[in-house]
């Protein structure tokens, strides 16, 4: 596949404000495989996230990200979005003054060469088309970014930057969180028909309802700030069924989060993180 990404963590560390919160991640996706890293919370999740895409209160102190082979961790937060890289929010900021359309049109034009612009009857029909998708009701293209959305609107519109840009590795922070079922089969839905070659995602959830609309190829159980376990959608069914527990049991973890004071030793030394 000429166009198909791949997309590697090595051994990442990360800090914020002096407190190590990944502690030496690593996974590997390619092009059409969804990964879900699944955890409880306090584990590092939405850090990992943020730290992939740039967000400057992330230090990275040791390991390395790439996609195609390109270090990621050298370039600026605008480069990676340039690149393909993509994170639906957690929690998506509002910023007034700014409207949906506007921010979406300037979002897809940065990805372009210059002279390459999307015009502007064009974006407006494509944003249509995709807002049509989501069952989004199009006021919302003029409204100021996220000002005064729900919570479920504010994840729909998380997707609709999705389906725009075409990235090539989606992140999805907890998108189920705050979403009704309608809204969750809507949003799996934009999902399920942006999987192909050319794109791999990476999904962030702390349960497995969102596990029954988009299959993963994979599953990993994140805690203190790194992979603890993988596997097949097997693993994201046993965790539905017997919770976190057992897999603490399992490795011996006392703990699951990071960046607590009291963390030290909290890991044991028998507890090999799995590579991928
Ligand atoms: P998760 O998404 O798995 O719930 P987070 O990555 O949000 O976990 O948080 C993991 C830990 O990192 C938190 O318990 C907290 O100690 C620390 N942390 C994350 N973001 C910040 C921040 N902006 N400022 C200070 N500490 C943070
Ligand atoms: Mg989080």
């Amino acid at each position: 596949m000429a166009n198909s990404p791949k997309f590697t963590i090595d051994g990442l560390k990360a800090t914020i404000e002096g407190k190590e919160i990944l502690k030496g991640l690593s996974i590997e996706i390619k092009g059409g495989e969804v990964h879900a890293v699944m955890g409880p919370n306090g584990t590092g999740k939405s850090t990992l996230a943020s730290t992939i895409m740039g967000h400057p209160k992330y230090e990275v102190t040791d390991g390395s990200i790439t996609l195609d082979g390109e270090d990621i961790l050298e370039m600026g937060v605008d480069e990676r979005a340039r690149a393909g890289l993509f994170l639906a929010m957690q929690y998506p900021s509002e910023i007034a003054g700014v409207t949906n359309a506007d921010f979406l049109r300037s979002a897809i034009n940065a990805r372009r060469e210059e002279g390459q612009e999307i015009s502007l009857i064009k974006f407006i029909r494509l944003m249509e088309a995709k807002m049509k998708e989501l069952e989004m009701n199009p006021e919302f293209a003029h409204r100021y970014l996220n000002e005064g959305f729900s919570g479920g609107e504010k994840k729909r519109n998380e997707i609709l930057q999705m389906l725009l840009l075409e990235p090539r590795l989606v992140i999805l922070d907890e998108i189920d969180s705050g979403l009704d079922i309608d809204a969750l089969r809507i949003v799996a839905t934009g999902v399920n028909a942006m999987r192909s070659e050319d794109r791999g995602f990476l999904i962030i959830t702390h349960y497995q309802r969102l596990l029954n609309y988009i299959k993963p190829d994979f599953v990993h159980v994140m805690m203190q700030g790194r992979i603890v376990k993988s596997g097949g959608p097997e693993l994201a069914e046993r965790l539905e069924n017997e919770g976190y527990d057992w897999v603490k049991e399992e490795l011996g973890i006392v703990d699951e989060t990071v960046g607590q004071d009291t963390e030290e030793f909290k890991i044991p030394m028998n507890t090999t993180a799995p590579k991928y």
